[in-house]
């Protein structure tokens, strides 16, 4: 349930608030908005408490929260959350490109790419678990370098809870494969790390099932998770996923994290990626994940879904174009972030 303060509670009130949920057995996660402040109330055995609750100094009401996940739900908090992370802002009127290639195969491709995707406006590398196992912390490190000659923010994927410091120490943004949506304990790990976190939804699991996900991660006290549609698993073999874009939508009305729509894997053909990232920003994504390869053909990894630089230019240019038509605008370059791959 949720514990809704008055306008003008006082501090003291709030902290009061919260002590009094965490007294009756409960989680209290405060969310502190602009107009009021929240505190939800998360547990077994909550209904028993809302008479006690409802009568605290300062307390406006105290209402269920319906959905099955808690925190994420727009029920609790209301307004857009915006997550940052070095020169990356994603939510809101923040529209995030994370760009580069699948992943690391040697320093000089990569630095190409971050200086590539840098120009057009972002940078993406990703971490394969052969390139991570195989270069551990050097190619962390090469990752490192890239931010340090771009400034833009490194987005990596991060395998395991065993993994999730040594990431942490080098990435701006941990990123939890489509793979490990249910791997709770890294989600739980990667909510007690507290760096954000992009959450990339698994190809056979529901709307509903992702945002529980996302609930591991807020519940162990990290409020920077930024949702990720990469395509499902369907019938059809036109294209390596199905993209369902009213994912953007639907999940805009339901919780106030941002979603971030990734049409390289989500399509699997570099010739559809474009078109798809552009419609993505038509139905409201708060941002963009797309591979790019300096040489696609002879990419060790996706690269027919991977595109030239100039062909990433020709995408930022149509998406800030269907970005404007929809009163919108793609971060410049410098608040872009840089997803970076781990080395081959
Ligand atoms: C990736 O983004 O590099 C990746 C492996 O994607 P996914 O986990 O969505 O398959
Ligand atoms: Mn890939």
């Amino acid at each position: 349930m949720i514990v809704v303060m008055k306008r003008g509670a006082t501090k003291e009130q709030i902290e009061h608030m919260i002590r009094r949920v965490a007294e009756l057995g409960l989680k209290p996660h405060p969310i502190y908005g602009t107009e009021r402040t929240v505190i939800a109330a998360i547990g077994e055995k909550r209904d028993e408490h809302r008479a006690s609750l409802e009568s605290g100094p300062g307390v406006a009401e105290v209402v269920p929260i319906l959905a099955p996940y808690k925190v994420a739900s727009r029920e609790v908090k209301p307004e857009p959350t915006v997550v940052r992370a070095g020169s990356l802002a994603v939510g809101n009127c923040h529209l995030g490109m994370i760009a580069g290639p699948c992943a690391v195969e040697s320093e000089e491709q990569m630095m190409a790419t971050a200086r590539a995707v840098k120009k057009a406006g972002a940078f993406k590398p990703r971490t394969s678990p052969y390139s991570f196992q195989g270069l551990k912390e050097v190619g962390l490190k090469i990752l490192a370098a890239a931010r340090e000659e771009t400034g833009l923010a490194v987005v990596t994927e991060v395998l395991s809870e065993t993994d999730v410091s040594l990431v942490a120490a080098y990435a701006d943004v941990l990123q939890i494969g489509a793979r490990n949506m249910q791997n709770y304990r890294l989600l739980e790990a990667v909510g007690h790390e507290g760096k954000p976190v992009l959450l990339k939804r698994a190809p056979s699991a529901t709307l509903d099932e992702l945002l529980l996900a996302a609930e591991y991660v807020l519940n162990a006290g990290n409020p920077h998770v930024m949702l990720c549609e990469r395509g499902i698993r369907t019938f059809e073999t036109h294209t390596r996923y199905t993209l369902p874009l009213a994912s953007v939508p639907w999940l805009h009305e339901r919780t106030h994290l941002p979603v971030i729509v990734d049409p390289s894997h989500g399509t699997g053909h570099a010739h559809l990626v474009a078109r798809m990232a552009a419609a993505a920003v038509a139905a409201g994504a708060d941002g963009l994940i797309v591979e790019v390869h300096p040489s696609p053909e002879t990419a060790l990894s996706d690269g027919y879904q991977s595109l030239t630089f100039l062909e990433f230019e020709e995408l930022m240019e149509l998406c800030a174009r269907v970005a404007e038509a929809v009163g919108r605008k793609i971060a410049p370059a410098e608040t872009a972030a840089a997803r970076l791959p781990a080395a081959v």
